[in-house]
C-alpha cells in the first residue's frame, strides 16, 4: 500500500480573525473549570500553580495566536512520546515500530505493568510508558549520550528552537522512578529491549523533562499537522508518513484510557502529559496547545480538554464530522 502515492483530505482553518476570537472565547469558556488536581506523581511537579492556563493555536502557515499563560514553561512529560515516536518512525521505519512497539490501546493506565503481562510482554503502543521506553530504545545512537542528543535535537526541531532540560524536574523524577525502571526490566525479561534498561529509562526521563511553553507546543503540533514541516522554520523535521503514523497512534491512545472519550467528544488526534499540557494536531490545518495543571484521574488536563473541545467545534477540526452536501440530490 505504501507504494501508492497518497491523496490527502484536509481543509483550512476559518478566517484568522475568527480563529483569534474563538481562542479568546475558549479561554473564557474554560477559565471557570476548577475540577481535577495537580499531579503528585513527580514531587517537583506537585508544586505547580493550579490556576495557570494558556491556549495557543499555530496554523500551518506559521501564524500563531494565544490567550493566557502561553509563555509559561512546563515539562513535556508524556507529550514527548508523540514526537520521539515520529522521529523513530523515520529512523527505523513503519514496519519495525509496528512490530516492536504496536499501535493498539491497552485500556490500562499509562504506567500499567498489567498491560505488559496481559500481552506476553508486548508494549502494545508507544503512548504508554512501556511502549514509549521501547520506542526510546530504538532511537539511533550507540551510547545513551548519542540517543539523548538525537532526542533533544529532534524535539527542538519540532519546536523551532533549542529545548532545554528542567534539571529540577529531571532530578525529582529520576529519584522516584522505580515504577518505570520496573517496566523497563519487565520488557527486558521478555526480550523486548535490546539496550540497557537503566539507560533507556534515563533517556526517557530526560525527554519528559524538556521544557516547552504552549506556543512551542502548538508549533510542534502544527509540524505534525503539516506533513512534518515546521511552519515557523520551514524545516522538514520528519517525513509526512511519520506524521501520519504518529497521528494514528495518538487517535488510539493519546489520552490513555480516556482516548475513546476524547475522540468521541473532540475528534482530533491529541496527546496529554502530567504537567498539564495537551497538544492536538488537525491534519493540514494546524496545532492547538493548552496548558493547565489540574488533571482528571487518568492524568489529562481538565481545562485543556474543555478548551480543545470548544476549539474543535468552533474551528471545524473534528475529523469525523460531516454535513449533508449542498448539492445532494435529496435536498
Ligand atoms: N514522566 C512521566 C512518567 O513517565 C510522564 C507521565 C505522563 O505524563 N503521563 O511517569
Amino acid at each position: 500500500m505504501r507504494s501508492v502515492d497518497q491523496t490527502v483530505s484536509t481543509g483550512d482553518l476559518p478566517e484568522w480573525d475568527r480563529v483569534k476570537a474563538f481562542v479568546d472565547q475558549a479561554y473564557r469558556h474554560s477559565l471557570d473549570v476548577h475540577d481535577g488536581a495537580v499531579t503528585t506523581r513527580i514531587p517537583a511537579l506537585s508544586q505547580a500553580d493550579p490556576d495557570l492556563f494558556g491556549i495557543c493555536v499555530a496554523e500551518v502557515t506559521g501564524r500563531t495566536y494565544g490567550a493566557g499563560d502561553v509563555d509559561h514553561p512546563f515539562s513535556l512529560q508524556s507529550i514527548s512520546k508523540a514526537f520521539v515516536y515520529a522521529l523513530v518512525c523515520e529512523a527505523v521505519g513503519h514496519d519495525v515500530v509496528m512490530d516492536r512497539v504496536g499501535v493498539n490501546n491497552t485500556g490500562q493506565a499509562f504506567d500499567s505493568v498489567m498491560a505488559i503481562e496481559l500481552n506476553d510482554g508486548h508494549p502494545m503502543n508507544p503512548m504508554v510508558n512501556a511502549g514509549a521506553m521501547a520506542t526510546t530504545a530504538l532511537v539511533p545512537g550507540d551510547t545513551p549520550e548519542a540517543k539523548w542528543a538525537f532526542v533533544q535535537q529532534g524535539l527542538s526541531r519540532f519546536a523551532g528552537r533549542d529545548l532545554r532540560l528542567d534539571s529540577e524536574v529531571y532530578a525529582s523524577e529520576a529519584t522516584t522512578n522505580q515504577r518505570n525502571l520496573a517496566i523497563a526490566r519487565l520488557l527486558e525479561s521478555y526480550d523486548r529491549l535490546d539496550v540497557d534498561p537503566v539507560a533507556v529509562v534515563d533517556v526517557y526521563t530526560r525527554q519528559c523533562s524538556l521544557l516547552v511553553n504552549a506556543h512551542d507546543l502548538a508549533v510542534m503540533g502544527a509540524t505534525l499537522a503539516d506533513g512534518g514541516v515546521n511552519p515557523l522554520t520551514g524545516e522538514q523535521v520528519v517525513p509526512a508518513s511519520a506524521c501520519n503514523d504518529t497521528l494514528a497512534v495518538l487517535a488510539t491512545n493519546g489520552l490513555y484510557e480516556r482516548s475513546g472519550e476524547w475522540l468521541f467528544e473532540i475528534g482530533v488526534p491529541g496527546k496529554s502529559g502530567v504537567s498539564g499540557g495537551i497538544v492536538a494536531a488537525a491534519p493540514g490545518k494546524g496545532g492547538i496547545a493548552t496548558f493547565s495543571p489540574r488533571l482528571d484521574t487518568a492524568g489529562n488536563s481538565v481545562r485543556g480538554q474543555r478548551a480543545t473541545a470548544f476549539l474543535s467545534r468552533s474551528l471545524g477540526l473534528n475529523l469525523f464530522a460531516s454535513k449533508v452536501h449542498p448539492h445532494s440530490r435529496h435536498r
